[in-house]
């Protein structure tokens, strides 16, 4: 019996795994080893309870009677903090679904890689922010790193059998989030609500935001040329606002191979739950007269700084990726909490980029956690100042 753990279990990615899970057979296909989630420790612990897993983990503190309570009576360990989350992917598993938000995947998908675990990757930022160190820390154990991201999911299904080396770009499609049709100077005063209504995905808040300013492609683009190998001048990034083709991977000799599906995260997930299966899915079949149309538009690099910032991170590389990230976040969380606008989420970023450049030497190779860690602080910090400055002067 195959044992798996699901990190970030309460989220919008993990809860299509457990759906996924529960028609696979549930706990009687299944052996679960450890969930973990935040603040949503009711639902964390009836998933436990369901899936009887060993260890249910949260990652606040403050959040472990509560954990505790709920798990009452039925066996399962309860543990909480960002240690006991990083703990838990040392108990061994098969498959580990890696779905928490953020530069806090990092430490647990590596531990589990190091375990040698297949690594289900929904965390994008373990890519963008420690590629090189998440591939080598892979190879070093002969573990797998499965694509969850949509995009890299579709890729890597288009790259089955085919020679790496006889490719010649990687196109990565993209919705353009919830503001594509608005005028360019609106932008600035766009809210929260605005920017969270996505026109094709239902997705977690942070990504949502991210899909809108093309921050999350911007991710996507690092983690292409991560996980594929390619160099940034092979990857493109079009605009396709019906999502339905989720990227295409071009050869020398000119044949473009695409991916399409309906857009629901079922699909990458059961395919890398699957892998090297395919498994029956429970999602949409297309009705191709019906969409009559597919379009593609260039993306306006005015419109999404974030498409040229990562550019440059690109062509740093080294702890760029994780400066990138960490001061992404930042701005992120300040734009969620009113403090500043749409547009000045690029702004902080670029600003702490050509800071931090000045500081330390960004170039230098990412291969220890700590190294990316420290990055990833320094440049939460950098940020949270510019912010600042920001949003006091903010008219
Ligand atoms: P979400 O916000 O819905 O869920 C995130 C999960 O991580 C929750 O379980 C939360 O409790 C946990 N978490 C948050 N902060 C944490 C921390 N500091 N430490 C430990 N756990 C923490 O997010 P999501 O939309 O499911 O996205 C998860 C990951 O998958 C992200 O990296 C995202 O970019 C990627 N992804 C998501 C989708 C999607 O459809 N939602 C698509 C492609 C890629
Ligand atoms: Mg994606």
């Amino acid at each position: 019996m195959r044992s798996i753990s699901i990190f970030g279990a309460t989220g919008s990615v993990g809860e299509n795994t457990f759906g996924l899970l529960m028609r696979g057979g549930g706990p009687g296909a299944y052996r679960t080893v450890a969930l973990t989630g935040g603040r949503q420790v009711v639902r964390l612990a009836e998933m436990a309870r369901t899936l009887q897993a060993e260890v249910a983990v949260t990652a606040h503190d403050d959040c472990l009677p509560a954990l505790r309570e709920a798990l009452a009576g039925s066996g399962i360990a309860a543990a909480a903090g960002a240690h006991a989350v990083a703990e838990a992917a040392d108990r061994p598993a098969d498959w580990v679904m890696s779905a928490i938000v953020g530069a806090a995947g990092l430490a647990p998908g590596l531990r589990a890689l190091a375990h040698g675990a297949t690594l289900a990757l929904a965390n994008k930022e373990s890519l963008v922010t420690a590629g090189q160190l998440l591939l080598a820390t892979a190879a070093a154990s002969g573990a797998r790193i499965l694509p969850v991201d949509s995009e890299h999911s579709a890729i890597f299904q288009a790259l089955a059998g085919e020679d790496i080396t006889a490719v010649e770009r990687i196109i990565l499609t993209a919705s353009g989030g919830a503001l594509r049709d608005w005028p360019i100077e609106a932008l600035a005063r766009a809210t929260v609500d605005e920017a969270l209504a996505h026109p094709n995905w239902a997705m977690g808040r942070r990504i949502t935001i991210d899909s809108a300013s093309m921050f999350n492609k911007a991710l996507e683009v690092i983690e292409t040329r991560e996980y594929f190998g390619v160099t940034p001048d092979q990857i493109e990034v079009i605009i396709h606002p019906e999502s339905i083709i989720h990227s295409m991977v071009g050869f020398r000799d000119g044949a473009v191979m695409a991916h399409l599906g309906a857009p629901d995260m079922r699909h990458p997930i059961g395919y890398a739950l699957n892998w090297p299966d395919r498994g029956h899915l429970p999602v949409a079949r297309l009705d191709l007269a019906q969409l009559a149309t597919l379009t593609f538009r260039a993306p306006d690099l005015a419109r999404y700084p974030a498409l040229r910032l990562c550019r440059e991170v690109m062509a740093i590389r080294g702890l760029a990726g994780a400066a990138f990230n960490g001061a992404k976040e930042i701005a992120l969380d300040h734009f969620l909490e009113g403090r500043i606008g749409f547009q000045d989420m690029s702004g902080v970023v670029e600003e702490t980029l050509s800071r931090l450049s000045a500081e330390m030497c960004l170039g230098n190779a990412a291969l220890a956690l700590e190294d990316v860690m420290a990055t990833d602080h320094l440049a939460r910090v950098r940020a949270g100042e510019i912010a600042h400055h920001r949003a006091a002067t903010r008219t």
